[in-house]
């Protein structure tokens, strides 16, 4: 048998066409944020990475996670030069086909993994995603990616187990809402809170045949990388090895970084190293090695090029840095038996 040589490499999605999107001057999720991130695969060891142009997500391809009303608006919108879809998702008239790219950009990813041509991947796109409902969009966010990829996942593969973790400072309402009552996406999110958008409780579980598969773990403001790991550590990689996922998606917003402008978290690049180490063992142990880490938030160009890249590393099969980021944060204690003891019932 003829080895595959990509079999080892990862693969990098990032198309100059993300900058296009502008929602207008002085927003803080700007074409920059993709600009700084262009060069990555040039400068990336080629051995382990390679690059993986995207193509632009099917109609049909987006219809399980949005009415076909809202996907008519928002296609609508590449007639103006400008349209406020909410107060602070902005579209011109590039940003129905690069939100379709973004899209595309991540199944794409998907679907050469689930080939065998790379192990795993980061799809390094714009805009987010996590925010977007079926009917709405929110928060920067046109169409739910990571959604329609976990979609993509069932239908397409017949995949019975996605995880998706979203890592985002900011909960992803429009993800946890995709899947509130199907038990077979399990869906856990690290966010600040109280904080934008507002849900993410304890107490939001699922609902229906989906109660028990939606893990929230709200963080109050000031948490660093003991805090996140502990919170991995003690819940995120426990119920992931409880549910045995066969697929696992990651949210990788990387506005809980310290410098990040928007978020209040303490979260340096060696800790988003650190929780993307934790997931690639997941997915190794469970999951044939298949996960896909996706861009969402992340607001400062340099921590967000830097924590990309520890990331990047990581899935190189970099090890931990000397010394090693600690598991600390003993102030969350209550909040993680909190969260475990309202979890028990179903993990
Ligand atoms: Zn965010």
């Amino acid at each position: 048998m003829v080895e595959n040589s990509n079999m080892s490499r990862s693969a990098v999605v990032i198309d100059p066409d993300y900058l296009k999107h502008d929602p207008g001057q002085f927003h803080p999720e700007r074409p920059e944020r993709l600009k700084v991130l262009l060069d990555l695969p040039k400068e990336l060891d080629s051995q382990s990475f390679a690059l993986l142009p995207p193509r632009a997500a099917l109609r049909g391809e987006i219809e399980p996670c949005h009415t076909s009303d809202y996907i008519e608006l928002v296609r609508s919108t590449s007639e103006k030069n400008r349209y406020a879809l909410d107060g602070d998702t902005v579209t011109c008239r590039d940003s129905f086909g690069i939100g379709l790219l973004a899209a595309g950009g991540f199944l794409k990813l998907i679907d050469s993994i689930e080939a065998s041509e790379f192990q795993n991947g980061f799809a390094l796109v714009r805009p987010p995603g996590h925010h977007a409902l079926r009917d709405r969009a929110m928060g920067f966010c046109l169409f739910n990616t990571v959604a329609i990829g976990a979609h993509h996942l069932k239908r397409h593969y017949g995949v019975e187990r996605v995880m998706i973790i979203d890592w985002d400072v900011h909960h992803g309402n429009g993800t946890q809402d995709a899947f509130y009552q199907d038990p077979s996406v399990l869906y856990l999110s690290t966010h600040q809170y109280p904080f934008y958008p507002g849900t993410g409780a304890v107490e939001e579980a699922g609902s229906g045949k989906g109660e028990g598969f939606t893990v929230n773990i709200p963080l109050p403001a000031g948490c660093g990388d003991g805090e996140y790991l502990r919170v991995f550590e003690e819940i995120v990689m426990p119920i992931g090895a409880k549910f045995r996922p066969g697929w696992v998606l990651v949210s990788a917003g990387f506005d809980p970084h310290r410098s990040d402008p928007l978020g209040a978290m303490n979260v340096t690049e060696q800790g988003f190293g650190a929780m993307a180490s934790m997931l690639l063992d997941l997915a190794e142990r469970y999951a044939g090695g298949k996960i896909a880490f996706l861009l969402e938030g992340g607001y400062d160009l340099n921590a967000l090029k830097n924590s990309v890249i520890a990331v990047l590393r990581r899935m190189e099969g970099e090890s931990e840095p000397q010394p090693p980021v600690g598991i600390g944060g003993e102030a969350i204690q209550p909040l993680v038996r909190k969260v475990l003891d309202f979890q028990q019932k179903y993990w």
